[in-house]
């Protein structure tokens, strides 16, 4: 059954408004902000006015009671239109969640909340590190203390649409003193942040509106900024599997995008040739079939998840943890595959840019899916927990 069925109340309000941004505001921009690679405005000033930036947050705290169920159908919704957009999208969720299941009760944390849900702000993440890469389970940076205040420096090699927001969720040592993976995450904002000295430009094949340049970021603050939690416990609980749900559910509407343009292709041939098998027909049965596989796996984890946020303790396990590794290591492989498949059905009308059938877009965003977190490393952590993980 589809995850629509699923849907809460609240999320069938928000999901009406994501079609209805995705058709009048980020498809009509989305080959201009890929185009020149910049920061997709109007997208997120619609998913503001509509709410849907404090779509998660509790309602008790003035937000949307969303649920990841609801935040998953978002997604793929937005990522029909434009995958930049639908991926600022998601990283704010991501980062939304942390906050609701790590700092939920605590003072700070509920009128930082408060604050999404009524102003719309927006939160970005900085957790790959110049020195360390795309491993997120360990820091150079530390957290520094003069009492309650803190300080912070890192050489935050990619944050998407930093200089766009006033807020960010940064992971750091502990102290100067903890090993590197011992981490937690700390939420700096403006006017007490700076991410002024830009390390890294933003010029890629792909994804070209997250605008994720690189920033050497400080800032200061208080103990109450740091997520009570540690960081191993809400990537196991949360981030990890959220991330890994709304990316792929924002995926499969790049591919669900990408295999309407054959469609519709392969239905104008054979319109022409009415009683004649078109020759692509036959590939389009293949990417329909992966993409049904796609989906499936999509439901399939968003469900799993959802039964275990009851006790998110059972979050933190290994084979929840491989898991929803899994889901981002098939789907991310599969995306590119069903749009590059897509493409082939096309031919040159998806080749070119600016027709109907143009697919050049979609597949360059759909490389970015193997490499946001390498699919490497994620195979390398599930190698390791596979060989810890009793039967
Ligand atoms: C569109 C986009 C948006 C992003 N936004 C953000 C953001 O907002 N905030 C943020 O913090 N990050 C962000 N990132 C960074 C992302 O999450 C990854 O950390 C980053 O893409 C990894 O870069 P890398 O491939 O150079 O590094 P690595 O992961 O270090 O990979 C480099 C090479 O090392 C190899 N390798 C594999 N396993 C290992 C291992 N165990 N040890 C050493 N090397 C290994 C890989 O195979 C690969 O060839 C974004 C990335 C993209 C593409």
């Amino acid at each position: 059954m589809s995850l629509l069925s699923d849907i809460s109340p609240a999320g069938r309000e928000f999901l009406a408004a994501a079609t209805y941004i995705g058709i009048e505001v980020l498809a009509p921009a989305a080959d201009e902000v890929d185009a020149e690679a910049r920061f997709p405005h109007e997208a997120v000033a619609a998913m503001r006015a509509e709410g849907l930036l404090g779509a998660f947050v509790p309602a008790e705290l003035g937000g949307g009671g969303c649920t990841v169920t609801d935040l998953s159908l978002i997604c793929t919704e937005l990522g029909k239109h434009c995958g930049s957009s639908a991926m600022i999208f998601a990283m704010h969720q991501i980062q939304v969640a942390c906050i609701v299941d790590a700092g939920r009760g605590l003072p700070y944390f509920d009128e930082l909340l408060t604050e999404i849900a009524t102003r719309g702000r927006l939160i970005a993440s900085a957790t790959t590190e110049l020195g360390i890469g795309g491993n997120v389970r360990a820091s150079l940076c530390a957290v520094e203390y003069d009492g309650e205040k803190i300080s912070l420096r890192k050489q935050a090699s990619v944050i998407s649409y930093g200089a766009y927001v006033d807020d960010v969720l940064v992971t750091a040592r502990r102290d100067l003193d903890a090993a590197a993976s011992d981490q937690v995450i700390v939420h700096v904002q403006r006017p007490n942040l700076t991410l002024d000295d830009q390390i890294d430009v933003w010029d890629t094949l792909g994804m070209r509106g997250t605008c994720s340049v690189g920033f050497e970021l400080y800032a200061t603050g208080t103990t109450d900024q740091i997520l009570p939690l540690p960081y191993a416990d809400v990537s196991a609980q949360t981030m990890l599997p959220v991330t890994h749900i709304t990316w792929a559910s924002l995926w499969l509407g790049i591919a669900e995008h990408a295999v309407t343009k054959a469609r519709k292709l392969v239905r104008a041939a054979a319109r022409k040739q009415p009683g004649t098998l078109p020759p692509s027909a036959r590939h389009l049965a293949t990417v329909v079939g992966q993409l049904e596989r796609v989906r499936a796996l999509v439901e399939m984890g968003v469900r799993d998840y959802e039964r275990v946020r009851r006790d998110l303790s059972v979050g933190s396990t290994m084979a929840f943890t491989i898991q929803m590794n899994n889901l981002k290591l098939c789907v991310s492989a599969d995306v590119f595959a069903i749009v590059k498949g897509s493409l082939e059905i096309c031919g040159l009308a998806g080749f070119r840019n600016g027709t109907e059938y143009s697919l050049g877009r979609q597949l360059r965003d759909s490389q970015s899916a193997s490499l946001m977190v390498h699919n490497d490393r994620i195979l390398d952590h599930n190698a390791s927990l596979l060989c810890i993980l009793k039967d």
